[in-house]
């Protein structure tokens, strides 16, 4: 059997860069103590693609994906947005995070909730109204339109919060670990609605994980984060086919090299590995 390299990622060529993170520098400074996060990330993100960020913990993931969210400011270097440098939260940019429970408005139903960001963005009511029936209807929960969060499962709830994202039709989706506290059958199917929205609605989706399969069955790249202070470990091109589904694609051994390949620079970068400079 002759298997294909698996190596530094060759961005499509077509993609015109939608984010372009450049030597991004976080250090954090409070009370006497200095943590250098983010020592130099650099790597860009297509238009129209899905790339997985995977890191050991404490790798600065979530502090990179609060700097491109512009909700804390990078030390140095810069994230640009379809060309805009980013200074604080982007119009055209909309957030999942893992924390469904507290990302809902308890005392709205499911519609109120995801109607609420379209009505800061100042949407006109009946425009609004097909926004938020669509998405609602892209995850599969019309009938809940007039639940309350609590009486919806954890799945359904974290559902909600990604229809509430593409209701406000965001040309960037940043989805933080959004599958970490739900079960493994429920994290499957929410896996699988991620890569339909992504190919139906042609969104560009960074999604950032710790999980390496969840990385390599969602992504067409995975960037690979080193431990902190962290640097790009490298840059994966997963070349499976683009029409995944759980059974089949995780059974390919194409699946399994990659994971693989994966698996150890995650486990080099636990043991403090970094790429030679
Ligand atoms: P990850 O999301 O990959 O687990 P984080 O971005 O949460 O990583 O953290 C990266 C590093 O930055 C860790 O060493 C963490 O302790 C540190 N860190 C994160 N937030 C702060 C903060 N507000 N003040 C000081 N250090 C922080």
């Amino acid at each position: 059997m002759t298997t294909t390299p698996i190596g530094a990622a060759a961005r499509p060529e077509t993609a015109t860069a939608m984010l372009d993170v450049r030597g991004l520098k976080k250090v954090y400074e409070g009370r006497g103590r200095t943590v250098e996060a983010v020592r130099d990330l650099t790597f860009t993100v297509g238009s129209g693609e899905l790339v997985c960020i995977v890191g050991p913990s404490g790798a600065g993931k979530t502090t990179l994906l609060r700097c491109i969210a512009g909700l804390l400011d990078c030390t140095s270097g810069e994230v640009v947005l379809e060309g805009e440098k980013v200074t604080g939260p982007p119009p055209g940019m909309a957030v999942v995070f893992q924390e469904y429970g507290r990302s809902l408005f308890p005392w709205m139903t499911v519609r109120q909730n995801v109607e609420l960001p379209l009505k800061e963005k100042k949407v006109p009511k009946a425009e609004r109204r097909r926004l938020v029936q669509e998405a609602l209807e892209a995850v599969g929960l019309s009938e809940a339109q007039d639940a309350h969060p609590f009486q919806l499962s954890g799945g359904m709830q974290q559902r909600v919060a990604i229809a509430r994202a593409v209701a406000y039709e965001p040309h960037l989706l940043l989805m933080d670990e959004p599958f970490a506290a739900v079960d493994a059958q429920t994290r499957a199917d929410l896996e699988d609605l991620v890569r339909s929205l992504w190919k139906r609605l042609g969104v560009t989706v960074l999604f950032v994980t710790h999980d390496i399969d969840e990385a390599v069955y969602l992504g067409r790249r995975v960037i690979v984060l080193s431990s902190s202070p962290t640097v790009v470990l490298e840059e994966v091109t997963v070349d499976l086919p683009d029409e995944r589904d759980q059974l089949t694609t995780r059974s390919l051994p194409r699946f399994a090299e990659l994971r693989g390949h994966v698996y150890e620079l995650v486990q080099q970068a636990k043991s403090g590995h970094r790429p030679a400079s």
